[in-house]
């Protein structure tokens, strides 16, 4: 039986977020700023009998959710240091910044960085543990873009 792979891409469908991020320690991405991102999938594994591997519908609905929670968001990574909620508040000190969000503008995420690398491991856990597969898919890919030619894969058997 031969593998097949499908593709989803995130910037011809719409699976796109804009939100804002800080990298502490980089030079020019130590200070916030922002990036249009989009995000793809790929899925291989074997037709079944009627010719099929996925549905695309339930992998385009799960990651447009995504996109629609991290869209318009301050993306703050869990593991950052110097990151403290008070209140409805969050803050951040680097060095001798130090930035205060409201807590409806900003999301935090369980990763160490807010990197394309590290959204598209996030996410992929993501994807894997909530979309029902069938048993005949081997592999599923997630591909996190922070402007169109340049992002980051990451990949999980399942
Ligand atoms: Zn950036």
């Amino acid at each position: 039986m031969s593998t097949i792979k499908l593709k989803v891409d995130g910037w011809e469908k719409s699976i796109t977020f804009s939100a804002s991020h800080i990298l502490p320690g980089h030079e020019k991405c130590g200070r916030i700023h922002g990036h249009n991102y989009a995000i793809h999938v790929r899925i291989s594994g074997e037709p079944s009998e009627s010719g099929v591997v996925f549905d695309f519908l339930p992998i385009k609905e799960k990651l447009r959710e995504i996109a629609d929670r991290l869209d318009h968001r301050v993306l703050i990574a869990s593991g950052m240091e110097g990151l403290k909620k008070e209140e409805n508040e969050i803050m951040i000190q680097i060095e001798n910044k130090r930035y205060v969000f409201p807590e409806e503008d900003a999301l935090i995420l369980d990763i160490d960085q807010v990197t394309a690398e590290q959204l598209a491991m996030y996410l992929l856990e993501e994807v894997v543990e909530e979309v029902d597969f069938p048993e005949k898919v081997n592999s599923v890919e997630i591909g996190v873009d922070e402007s169109r030619g340049q992002g980051a894969w990451a990949r999980k058997e399942i």
